[in-house]
């Protein structure tokens, strides 16, 4: 590298026009991405395509994520020749997971290029396979340094004629202690081949190894000027892919959203997303670079006149969307960088109004949003995956919304009053169940609840646990620990409501969904009640109600001294608790306490 090149940066998610054909390819890889579904390269991408096509080194600070791996590989494929038996391309990647990735994505984007043959390699893994398949030919090699290194070392690899090298995770690679392998590797190949390094990083180390080993290269950074909007509240969810789907269904229960965009990276994805949204009774719509702009465009009014509530999107599709119906902003797919995250959460929070962006994030991930927070100098908060109580205190109150909406229809009322009045009189039921039967008729065969996950063994708990650590999927794992915590539930609520001696547990009428910490029930049942430090034992936030524990014998004086304490706002009406049998967990202080049910007419569960 020269020491007037100056960094290029990528830029491309500025330029709208740009497409992988702008980038120069053409033919087989090109219908390949077309059948996965990417519409526009990637910053990285945009910038590091036409380079490597060119012929001239990069040096490429990217991370996972960016879409790295499609930016050294298109190149590859691309000018491969078939014809050639000993290997050609060499990826160099710091784990055996990483070169199965890379490997994978290699087959993808070759599924249209005939006779290919891609090989991972890497240790543990046994040399029978391996030599096999050295021995038939294969065009491109992906391995871990250690394993490729022995195989030199046995004259079963040969790399006499090699024209590309890959290094993946350069920085990584150096850390586990391949630096003197990789050397090696870069000196005892062809001098004329085609070096691609990409670096989250960029050590002293790379920076030395590159001058020394690349010619020329062009140093290629992804640009990281970005802004967002302070009126939008930004958190993510740490989710496995599989859970996702679930996820942004628990996310539309519980959250108060009136227009959303549900962002995914590729095109085939919106339309799948779109239907199983829509097969989940809500109205949603996809849209992407492969729908024609009258239609995109009818799509997008029936989002502005409120017909539509979702638009499933890719980036391109949703370029410039301005609608003020837009509350929610959700990253099903984390973008691949900074930029077109800013973009995205931008399509909410529109004309002055607060906006609401959720992204989701696998554990592999993590690295992405890292980069995302510091370009955007702005930390996301962390939020859990709504809980099933949560989930059910929202139905609740919707379900109680629709009465109040059906009670203000009094015309429509009138009508039926009689006859159920009449019903009550020659039934002898009281006119509870009579609502409560309507209630059955009226929500069908769908349960009104999601039912608490069912405790498992313990056994097999501990078994599964080990499992997914072997696997190391750390999302599922965190996810599956939340699940049993609200499987969990009962037991746990039955055993914290047991007070220690001389306590006893009080219900207070605030809770999460007021927004109350347990620094506030101390600091106003302490000020106005004048209770003492020592007079709190443990306090339990709840969606709709907190559960104190406070001395049992808490005088009449104390208590009349709290009969008109608020927090935020409301009046707290502290009462002794008296828990709630298992299926009336709801059954909280909003909602009127029912009456016996008439045994006769007792719907079924
Ligand atoms: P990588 O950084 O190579 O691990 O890629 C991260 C993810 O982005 C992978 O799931 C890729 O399939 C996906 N991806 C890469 N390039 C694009 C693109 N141009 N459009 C949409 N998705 C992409």
């Amino acid at each position: 590298m020269t020491s007037d090149d100056a960094p290029v940066e990528a830029a491309a998610a500025e330029q709208p026009a740009t497409t992988f054909s702008d980038l120069g390819l053409d033919g087989p890889v090109l219908k390949a991405l077309d059948d996965v579904g990417y519409e526009t390269p990637s910053a990285i991408q945009a910038a590091t395509i036409p380079t490597l096509l060119g012929g001239r080194d990069v040096v490429g600070l990217a991370q996972t994520g960016t879409g790295k791996t499609a930016a050294f590989a298109l190149p590859i494929l691309a000018r491969l020749d078939l014809s050639q038996k000993t290997p050609q391309a060499l990826v160099l990647a710091p784990t055996r997971e990483l070169a199965l990735q890379v490997c994978e994505a290699f087959e993808r984007y070759a599924a249209h290029l005939r006779g290919v043959h891609i090989l991972p390699v890497y240790g543990g893994q046994g040399y029978g396979v391996q030599l096999s398949a050295l021995r038939r030919g294969v065009h491109i090699v992906v391995g871990t340094p250690g394993r490729i290194m022995d195989h030199l070392d046995k004259g079963t690899l040969d790399l006499s004629e090699l024209k590309y090298l890959v290094l993946d995770e350069a920085d990584e690679m150096l850390k586990m202690g391949f630096a003197e392998d990789v050397e090696t590797i870069l000196a005892d190949t062809p001098d004329d081949k085609q070096v691609a390094l990409f670096s989250a990083t960029m050590p002293a180390a790379i920076r030395r190894m590159s001058k020394q080993y690349l010619h020329d290269p062009e140093e290629i950074t992804v640009k990281t000027k970005t802004q967002t909007s302070a009126n939008i509240t930004q958190r993510y969810l740490v989710v496995s892919y599989q859970q996702k789907i679930d996820a942004l269904t628990r996310i539309l229960e519980v959250e108060n959203f009136e227009g959303m965009i549900v962002f995914v990276r590729t095109k085939n994805v919106t339309e799948e997303l779109a239907e199983k949204l829509r097969a989940r009774g809500y109205s949603a719509a996809a849209i992407n670079g492969d729908i024609a702009q009258a239609q995109r465009e009818r799509t997008v009014n029936q989002l502005k006149s409120g017909k539509l509530d979702i638009l499933v999107a890719t980036d391109v599709a949703a370029r410039g969307l301005d609608v003020e119906r837009i509350s929610h902003v959700v990253n099903f797919d984390i973008p691949t960088d900074s930029e077109p995250y800013v973009h995205r959460i931008g399509r909410t929070g529109r004309a002055g109004r607060t906006g609401d962006a959720i992204s989701f994030v696998t554990p592999r991930e993590r690295g992405l949003l890292s980069r995302i927070e510091k370009a955007t100098r702005q930390p996301l908060n962390q939020m859990q995956l709504p809980s099933v109580d949560e989930v059910n205190v929202t139905r609740l109150a919707r379900f109680d919304d629709r009465i109040t909406e059906a009670l203000s229809a009094a015309e429509r009322i009138e009508g039926f009053r009689d006859i159920v009045a009449h019903y009550v009189r020659h039934h002898d039921v009281p006119e509870v169940d009579v609502a409560a039967a309507l209630a059955v008729v009226a929500q069908g065969e769908t349960p009104l609840l999601l039912e608490p996950e069912p405790e498992r063994p313990r056994r097999e708990r501990g078994t599964r646990d080990r499992d997914d650590r072997d696997r190391g999927d750390r999302g599922e794992r965190r996810w599956r620990d939340r699940d049993d915590r609200d499987g969990d539930s009962e037991r746990r609520d039955r055993r914290q409501r047991q007070a220690g001696p001389g306590m006893a547990t009080y219900r207070i009428a605030v809770g999460r969904r007021h927004r109350v910490e347990p620094r506030q029930i101390v600091g106003a049942l302490a000020n106005e009640g004048g209770l003492r430090r020592d007079d709190f034992g443990a306090i339990q936030i709840r969606p709709e109600f907190s559960l104190v524990e406070l001395p049992a014998d808490l005088s009449d004086d104390t208590l009349a001294r709290l009969e008109n304490t608020r927090i935020s706002g409301r009046l707290i009406e502290l009462r002794p608790d008296r828990g709630a049998p298992p299926r009336r967990r709801y059954d909280d202080d909003d909602r009127p306490a029912r009456k016996p049910r008439h045994k006769s007419s007792r719907p079924r569960d």
